[in-house]
């Protein structure tokens, strides 16, 4: 028999990952949790959080993240900092290539979640952190008094335009189509807000300046016409994309890149499992990558016992 080190490795330390740890260390098992960066995935950079039950009055990305890793760790489930390069699904033990060694278990859990879109626009990568950026939380109080403009009509692009309103005068808030994708109390209170000026039916084309942002160019898809506009940051949120580059075939994804699941979460490869924001699902929420996980954690759990007999 091949070395084993775990009975299950979950990859990834967001919401999904932190509840798959917390039932797996609740159920436990001999699992380890692993996070190239800090637990916390995307909902990190999430200013507020008014959608997850149990928070009345909202709570913010980060304290949320420190709840749940003080939930997991209170159960005893170690985290540890690593990235995982390569996986071989192959056998019936798994093994995981790490940044810094290997590792092998029964079972795996994917809970690597996904990362922001790009546009793939001129400026867009050279003036990234000079004005560009994803993260309204961590840069939107840099912009204080400013006029900052924001691309995409979507939860995220919508809830951070109204974040950034707490510093800028004023956002444009640029959107291709003539109708937002976002939930409507998020649609209704962008559309309220004085700050925010709508820019329908419009494309950012290009991002310019000397060292920093300083303007940008919009065109419009209905006139054709282009306009310039003086702008001090230009926050991108054009949806996002699965963080399963390390997974190349080990398991089937769909033709966007996702992990295909069924409805145990159990992926193409038996023993390994998905959840949350990198499996292909209807809805990309908190609450629903936390259900994900709870139910690929007792999947996991069954395939364990099954294999251990
Ligand atoms: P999203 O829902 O996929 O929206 C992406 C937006 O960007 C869409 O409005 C899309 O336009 C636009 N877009 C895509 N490609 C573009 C391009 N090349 N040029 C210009 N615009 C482009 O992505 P998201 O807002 O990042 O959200 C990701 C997931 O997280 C979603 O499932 C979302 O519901 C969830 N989320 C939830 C919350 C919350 O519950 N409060 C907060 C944040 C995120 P079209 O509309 O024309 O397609």
């Amino acid at each position: 028999m091949s070395k084993l080190d775990f009975d299950l490795v979950i990859i990834g330390g967001g919401p999904a990952g932190l509840a798959a740890g917390l039932y797996a260390a609740r159920a436990k098992l001999n699992a380890i949790l692993i996070e190239k960066m800090v637990p916390g995935g995307q909902i990190l950079v999430t200013d507020w959080i008014e959608n997850y039950p149990g928070f009345p009055e909202g709570i913010s990305g980060a304290d949320l993240v420190l709840k749940m890793t003080d939930q997991v760790r209170k159960f005893g489930l170690p985290i540890e900092g690593h990235e995982v390069l390569n996986v071989d699904f192959n056998q019936p033990i798994k093994k995981l290539q790490l940044n810094d060694k290997d590792l092998y278990a029964k079972s795996v859990i994917i809970a690597t979640g996904a990362s922001p879109r790009k546009l793939r626009i001129p400026g867009e990568d050279i003036f990234y952190g000079k004005g560009v950026s994803t993260c309204a939380t961590c840069d939107g109080p840099f912009y204080k008094d400013g006029v900052v403009a924001a691309v995409g009509g979507g939860d995220t692009a919508v809830q951070e335009s109204i974040f950034l309103t707490k510093f800028a005068r004023k956002v444009y808030l640029i959107h291709r189509r003539d109708r937002l994708r976002a939930e409507a109390i998020l649609q209704e209170r962008a559309l309220s807000n004085g700050k925010i000026e709508m820019l329908w039916d419009s494309v950012l084309k290009r991002i310019d300046g000397l060292t920093n942002v300083e303007r940008i160019s919009v065109e419009n898809l209905k006139t054709g016409v282009t306009k310039n506009l003086k702008v001090d940051a230009c926050f991108i949120w054009v949806g996002i994309l699965p963080n399963t580059g390390f997974l190349k075939d080990a398991v089937a994804l769909d033709q966007s890149g996702f992990v295909i699941v069924d409805s145990n979460m159990k992926t193409s490869a038996p023993g390994v499992f998905a959840a949350g924001d990198v499996r292909n699902t209807p809805l990309r929420q908190i609450v629903t990558a936390v259900g994900d996980a709870a139910i690929a954690a007792v999947s996991a759990e069954h395939y364990i016992e099954a294999v251990s007999r």
